[in-house]
């Protein structure tokens, strides 16, 4: 070791052995605070700890007693000797410091000791007695340095965690906090944040400190990964209630489509006439009403027409009654392929049917109930190749403004029993029954 060598080739003076005693007791006071696991190594503890000792109390008094005369070097030739000593003496000291100063340590050890070697350290004698102290002290500011590092290292640590934490928390507290695990969790972060600050608190040097760190981080990491598993295991749970809520909204969509088909049937079957499809009494009511109204208000020409299958009740002697409803379905088909979209159609019981005819005046009328009288007329019903005869006769009434639906539905019928009672299979007019009833009347 070169202080073995330096050491054998200087005497050491009482004042050299005093700096070395003071060193090696610094040393000490450095190990049992070391050894103590004090919070805090730093100049002021060793100093409280080193004054506080009679043995050093007693060294430095005689150094100062003895003046820097008695220990000043006589001549050149015995400073550089002096300077060679202390240089060597800090060496040692600080190989000594790298007995117990964690291993990272060593390397900021290791620029002390160049710092000595260019000697600025004991340019002047007066420094003498400070400067291993001096080195003890620098290793100590170091160390604190080295503290405040560690203090940095642990706040940035916490503040990360914190950062972790919070978007956690924030989830929790957004999502479903009630659940057990999640305070759990939040607990056991917390609780390593804490066992992480007395750790601090506590180290007394960096080694240990990282260790005990590091384990708690793992712990903190496993917490992490395990309350990943269970959220990503909630989420799931989630996505199953979305999609079971989602089928549900379907079965609600689809009881209320079909509540919606089974209203609108019912308006259907409210409306209209099982048999034949078409309108049926209630709707042509409803619909006189509108139509009277409309050529009341807007003196809109309107017409009326019913039509009554001739010797219907033949067919349903002579085929069955199946047969007679398979009639009066043709005869709504026919009615419905002939006329008018506009024109509304409907059965108003057993074999009559009534149409009404907007924007229609009663020569237009005519032309229509004409028409629709021949082209059944000449449509075809048969049953099992059985030709049968359907013909229709048709009464049409003109709506007028004083009409109800009773005066203007009474002239159609009467033009309709005028058209029966002509001969069936025509079509004749409320103005037929003025004009032809009379006659009727006189002839018969
Ligand atoms: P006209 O030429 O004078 O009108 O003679 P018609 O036989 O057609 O008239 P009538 O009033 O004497 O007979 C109508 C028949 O229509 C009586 C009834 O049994 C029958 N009928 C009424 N509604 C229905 C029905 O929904 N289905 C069937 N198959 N027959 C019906
Ligand atoms: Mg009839
Ligand atoms: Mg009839």
């Amino acid at each position: 070791m070169a202080h073995n060598t330096s050491t054998q080739q200087i005497d050491l003076t009482a004042f050299e052995e005093k700096v070395y005693f003071i060193a090696a007791e610094v040393l000490d006071i450095l190990k049992e605070l070391s050894r103590e696991n004090q919070k805090q190594i730093n100049s002021k503890a060793i100093a409280e700890r080193m004054f506080h000792k009679e043995s050093v109390k007693s060294a430095l008094l005689n150094s100062n007693n003895n003046g820097s005369n008695n220990t000043s070097p006589a001549n050149k030739e015995d400073k550089e000797k002096e300077l060679a000593f202390l240089k060597d003496l800090a060496d040692n000291m600080l190989d000594k410091f790298s007995e117990i100063v964690p291993s990272n340590m060593v390397e900021n050890l290791r620029n002390l000791k160049e710092i000595f070697k260019d000697h600025s350290v004991f340019k002047n004698s007066s420094d003498w007695l400070d400067s291993p102290i001096g080195v003890i002290k620098k290793y100590i500011d170091s160390l604190a340095a080295r503290n405040v590092e560690l203090e940095e290292f642990l706040k940035q640590t916490m503040e990360h965690l914190a950062a972790i934490e919070a978007p956690l928390t924030n989830e929790l507290s957004s999502q479903q906090q009630k659940f057990k695990e999640d305070r759990d969790f939040e607990n056991n972060i917390s609780e390593y944040m804490n066992m992480m600050q007395q750790d601090c608190k506590n180290s007394t040097n960096f080694d240990s400190l990282k260790t005990a760190f590091l384990s708690k981080i793992e712990n903190i990491n496993k917490g992490i990964e395990k309350k990943r598993e269970q959220d990503m295991q909630r989420l799931k749970e989630t996505e199953k209630t979305l999609e079971e809520m989602g089928k549900r909204m379907n079965e609600i969509k689809n009881e209320a489509d079909e509540i919606r088909k089974k209203s609108e049937e019912m308006e259907v079957q409210a409306y209209h006439d099982t048999l034949t499809g078409l309108h049926n009494r209630k709707a042509y009511d409803e619909k006189m009403e509108e139509i009277l109204a409309h050529v009341q208000r807007y003196n809109i020409p309107a017409s009326l027409m019913i039509c009554d299958i001739d010797f219907f009740k033949k067919i349903n002697d002579n085929h069955g009654h199946k047969v007679g409803d398979l009639a009066l379905k043709k005869l709504a088909d026919l009615l419905k392929e002939r006329l008018r979209k506009n024109d509304f159609i409907a059965r108003y019981g057993g074999e009559e049917f009534v149409i009404i005819l907007p924007h229609t005046d009663l020569k237009g009328a005519v032309l229509a109930g004409e028409g629709l009288r021949a082209y059944i007329d000449q449509s075809v019903f048969s049953y099992k190749n059985q030709k049968i005869p359907l013909t229709i006769s048709a009464g049409i009434s003109f709506f007028k403004k004083k009409d109800n639906i009773s005066t203007v539905f009474e002239r159609a019928d009467s033009a309709l029993y005028l058209a029966k009672k002509t001969g069936r299979n025509r079509v004749k007019t409320e103005d037929d029954v003025v004009n032809e009833g009379t006659v009727l009347a006189q002839t018969t």
